[in-house]
């Protein structure tokens, strides 16, 4: 890889400020979904490992909790300094194990450091309280302390931001952290740590340990020593780590899977409307939680919707990562091109149209068509389990209320959109959407500024903003006599 920086490409585990191959010398390859090449080659670490690197996170709590706010934010800050000015080599390594095109991962690094960035400032504005007194002779007070070891689970579809959003509030509460990054993408996170290393940040305040998941897993989730696990992933697995947790009594953050319905009306603005579904179903491939899974589009527009629709896909460039104007990069792996193909195939054969795409890419590898299916309805796979891939499918609704009734027909409960032009809609719909999120013509909505978050099987908590450093606190009342 032709990076400015070679030492960014670290390929060890990162524990209590030192880079340590596995005890066993077991490794496992990190390879780019574009090529199948082996990209790197990465320390394997087990359970061991993962409780040294416990320790050293509990060891280094004191003196990092007891510094002042303004203190660690200095440092916070020189960190979110240093992703900005090693923003190429960063995209170029995200790029290159997680496939995604060289823009989108440049712009993944500014959206990662932001976080780094929002709560380093957030981290001095940890407030308590004072409540009137109920008794004359006696004061009450409530503090905020940082909840201690953290551990965090973060997947591949977003190698950096899916850290950063963790260990920013983490860190500049006062919290240490244990990263287990995703098996396919462990580099981005290493060279996080890296450069957290060169602004300062202590050893043992943040440690990477990649390897088998279940293994590390088991160690996160069973030590009584890490008081909150913060997990990115699937629903599936944050269900079991939530029962694992449950040993401990653990505090969780549970961002999960989605089935992010986008609403177009009637009186939408269409080409407002088409930009913001490429926008929300296509970046990264599709591949992210807040992703539309179903498109549900008025009867009445439906025709001059999809064709719009249809010409836009049509127009997206698949390309490798490096390639200029690259638009669709390859999807993670052959599961994941299995899993699209497998959603297109039940829905065809349930009466469902393929519009545009429909089938693997002539690059070959795990690049696949973005693909628009019409007249999808709720019986088909897709309409209930999230794609996570490039696929649109175009369903029709009449009424408010049964576009309402479609969207909310799903355990999952993270990210929706609506397009209208009423403005009473806007607010029925933003208040009848059962989602953490909804965006009103605006197809992307995700800012360190604002809560991301899901309700019902799509999570427990918020992440950013300054709902997101709550999760990393914990509320103590100190109550005072003064007889
Ligand atoms: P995805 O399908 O997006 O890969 P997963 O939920 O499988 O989502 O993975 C998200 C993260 O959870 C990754 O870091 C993965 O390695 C980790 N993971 C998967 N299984 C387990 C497990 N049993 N224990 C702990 N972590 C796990």
């Amino acid at each position: 890889m032709n990076l400015t920086d070679a030492r960014l490409l670290r390929q060890q585990a990162y524990i209590d400020g030192q880079w340590l191959d596995a005890d066993s010398g077991d490794t496992f390859d990190v390879t780019n979904p574009a090529n199948g090449d082996t990209v790197a080659t990465v320390a394997r670490v087990g359970k061991a490992e993962t409780q040294r690197a416990i320790e050293a996170a509990n060891n280094a709590l004191p003196a990092w909790r007891d510094m002042t706010a303004k203190a660690r934010s200095l440092i916070l800050k020189r960190w979110f300094a240093l992703m900005q000015e090693h923003k190429e080599d960063l995209a170029r390594i995200l790029s290159a194990e997680q496939g995604k095109p060289l823009a989108e991962s440049r712009g993944e690094v500014d959206y990662g450091a932001s976080f780094i960035e929002w709560f380093a400032e957030e981290g001095k504005r940890i407030y308590g309280d004072v409540i009137p007194n109920d008794k004359p002779d006696r004061r009450l007070v409530v503090i905020k302390q940082p909840v201690g070891v953290v551990a965090a689970i973060t997947p591949w579809n977003f190698p950096i931001a899916m850290i950063t959003r963790k260990a920013g509030p983490a860190l500049a509460a006062g919290c240490t952290m244990v990263l287990k990054p995703a098996s396919e993408t462990p580099l981005s996170a290493l060279a996080l740590a890296e450069l957290a290393e060169r602004a300062g940040v202590p050893a043992g305040v943040f440690n990477v340990v990649a390897g088998r998941a279940g293994d590390i897993g088991t160690e996160l989730t069973h030590s009584e020593t890490i008081r909150k696990l913060s997990f990115t992933g699937s629903t599936e697995i944050g269900r079991q780590l939530m029962e694992e947790c449950a040993g401990t009594i653990k505090k969780v953050s549970m961002e999960l899977g989605g089935n992010a319905p986008f609403i177009v009306f009637d009186d939408a603005d269409l080409d407002a409307a088409v930009d913001g579904a490429i926008a929300s179903k296509f970046r990264n491939s599709g591949q992210t939680c807040v992703c539309t899974n179903r498109i549900l589009v008025h009867d009445a527009v439906y025709d001059a919707f999809s064709e719009k629709l249809v010409a836009a896909v049509n127009a997206l460039k698949v390309a490798p990562a490096e390639e200029d104007g690259a638009q669709q990069g390859p999807l993670i792996n052959q599961k994941a091109v299995e899993k699209v193909q497998a959603h297109i195939d039940n829905a065809v054969q349930h009466g469902a149209s393929v519009l545009c795409g429909g089938k693997p890419h002539a690059l070959g590898g795990s690049f696949f068509e973005p693909t628009v299916l019409g007249d999808v309805t709720p019986d088909m796979d897709v309409a209930s389990e999230e794609t996570f891939g490039p696929l649109a499918p175009l369903f029709r609704f009449t009424t408010e209320q049964q576009a309402i009734d479609m969207a909310n027909d799903t355990p999952f409960g993270l990210a929706a959109y609506v397009y209208t032009q009423n403005i009473g809609r806007c607010w029925r719909m933003g208040e009848a959407l059962e989602y953490g999120m909804v965006g009103i013509n605006e197809g992307i909505i995700s800012t360190e500024v604002a809560p991301f978050g899901g309700i019902k099987a799509s999570g427990v908590g918020r992440e950013g903003s300054h709902y997101g450093i709550e999760d990393y606190l914990e509320v103590k009342y100190l109550c005072m006599g003064i007889k």
